[in-house]
């Protein structure tokens, strides 16, 4: 039976609830009456104490989902534009990704590491190839990792994960720093998560990759990941650990969107109801060629069309989760992505173990196979010539704004008091250390509009002097 309190997986995704509730959307889809309804209800409302947005349920959503009335549509997109800046302004936070190891045991069968494929390189870091990598991440001017690796408790147990993270706490290279370490391993045990979060973790990150329990079973035929059960409470664990950021998504062609989209609703809904604080963010991965993969083996692949669609629907669903974009996507996806949802993305990713320190893009060891290969700094002025701010700020998570904190400040639409502000600053950190003349100029200018018109000169020498003041004051954490 379907119970969002539940911690039973099979009774917060449930199976009948999630058919019955596409049924429903199916039966309303066109029903423009009731589509009206659902704008209104989820459109921003401003009250005396900022703004305010309702969200949708995972039934209400699956009707905006599946409507097929164009001009409808179209207020879907616009209404989902609306929320973005409501809460997100035009901030977009940079990240990459840092592989550690892809040594695993499991048997997933879209991931290139799976046990069985004996001619992928398999690759650990040391420290000081960490330590290596960490340095080239900072060269290009990253503030914010999230690390990978397989699941191999021999080559890769918890331990060698925390001494990881306290090299790349540790590594400051030139004005360089890493402020936020996310961490997507894999499912593992509260005492584990505990570690994480003693060690300083941002957000945890797990992706179900398919709530449809057959098709999961299938999908992992062999290792710990094949337990349903386990990974679908992993994120409960986590919160009983202490980890109060968590970040779900899904792999999405594996199984039928209708169905991942209705089942990653009710994971917020079962995490708002239980630990009353829902998903801090929501990744939207599409399976890739990989070694040893070919994407086309799964049915369920979506279009570029449905896939932007997706992100506006889920945009309004869960307004005060942040949606993650990797480099998966193509520039031109991420394009429209970012107008509809889309509040952080990965810039310069390498997927394989090792990648940054090698002059060419290495494959040997890769994940899956990177659509978006611009340089971080490509990435950003592309960001700023459309009139987004890239931000590499870290303050939330570095000032104690996690969990429900954030959240309480998000919901009411304050968020953009700190992040607004944080965002500019380190944007003119980036600016001063690592941009190309181009990309200086052009965010400058940026700047000098945000602020109102105040000259280009003054905006630097000001950024430039509290930088080094905060730099000065030699405070281990910079507030942002
Ligand atoms: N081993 C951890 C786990 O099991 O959750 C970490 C995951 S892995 C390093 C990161 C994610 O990459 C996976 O959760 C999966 O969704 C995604 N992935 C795996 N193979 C992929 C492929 N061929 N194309 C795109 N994404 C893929």
């Amino acid at each position: 039976m379907y119970n969002p309190k539940s911690l039973k997986a099979e009774e917060f995704i449930n199976h009948e609830e999630i058919l019955e509730s596409l049924e429903w959307a199916e039966q309303h889809k066109n029903d423009a009456a009731l589509i009206d309804q659902l704008l209104e209800k989820a459109r921003p409302k401003r009250t005396a104490d900022g703004i305010h947005c309702e969200g949708l349920t995972h039934r209400e959503a699956a009707v905006l989902l599946l409507c097929d009335i164009p001009e409808k549509n179209e207020e879907i997109y616009r209404l989902a534009e609306e929320i973005k800046l409501a809460f997100y302004g035009n901030r977009i936070v940079m990240f990459a990704p840092l592989y550690l190891s892809n040594y695993c045991v499991n048997g997933c069968v879209y991931c290139p590491y799976h046990m069985k494929n004996k001619h992928i390189a398999r690759k650990k870091l040391t420290q000081a190839e960490v330590a290596a990598e960490v340095t080239a991440l900072q060269d290009m001017g990253h503030k914010r990792l999230a690390i990978e690796a397989g699941e191999d408790p021999v080559n890769n147990p918890i331990e060698y994960i925390l001494e990881c993270i306290d090299t790349i706490y540790s590594i400051k290279h030139k004005n360089g720093a890493i402020r936020r370490v996310n961490v997507n391993i894999a499912a593992t045990t509260v005492e584990n998560y505990r570690k994480l979060k003693d060690a300083g973790i941002g957000t945890y990150i797990l992706f179900q990759e398919t709530y449809h329990k057959e098709s999961y079973e299938k999908l992992h035929p062999t290792g710990p990941k094949h337990d349903y059960a386990y990974h679908t409470e992993a994120m409960d664990r986590a919160m009983e650990g202490g980890i109060d950021d968590v970040g779900l998504g899904v792999l999405f062609g594996l199984e039928l969107y209708k169905y991942e989209f209705v089942g990653l609703l009710m994971h917020a809904e079962h995490l708002e109801a239980v630990h009353g604080v829902g998903p801090h963010t929501i990744s939207v991965p599409r399976v890739k060629k990989a070694d040893d993969i070919d994407p086309d083996v799964f049915d369920n692949g979506i279009s570029d069309d449905l896939f932007v669609k997706l992100i506006a629907c889920i945009r309004i669903a869960v307004p005060y989760t942040g949606m993650i974009i990797s480099t998966r996507e193509s520039q031109e996806v991420r394009e429209k992505a970012l107008q509809v949802g889309i509040s952080q993305i990965s810039g310069a990713s390498r997927t394989s173990v090792g990648g940054y320190t090698e002059e060419e893009r290495p494959h040997d060891s890769e994940q899956f196979d990177v659509s978006d290969q611009r340089t971080l700094d490509e990435v950003v002025h592309w960001l700023m010539d459309m009139g987004f701010i890239p931000s590499f700020c870290t303050a939330c998570y570095r000032e104690g704004r996690t969990g429900d904190r954030f959240m309480a400040l998000c919901k009411n639409g304050q968020i953009q008091n700190c992040c607004h502000p944080n965002a500019l600053m380190t944007l003119c950190e980036y600016l001063e250390d690592y941009a190309s003349p181009e990309t200086k100029e052009i965010g400058y200018r940026l700047i000098e509009k945000e602020l109102g018109n105040i000259p280009k000169e003054k905006v630097r020498a000001i950024a430039s002097q509290n930088i080094s003041d905060i730099k000065a004051s030699n405070r281990r954490d910079f507030r942002f």
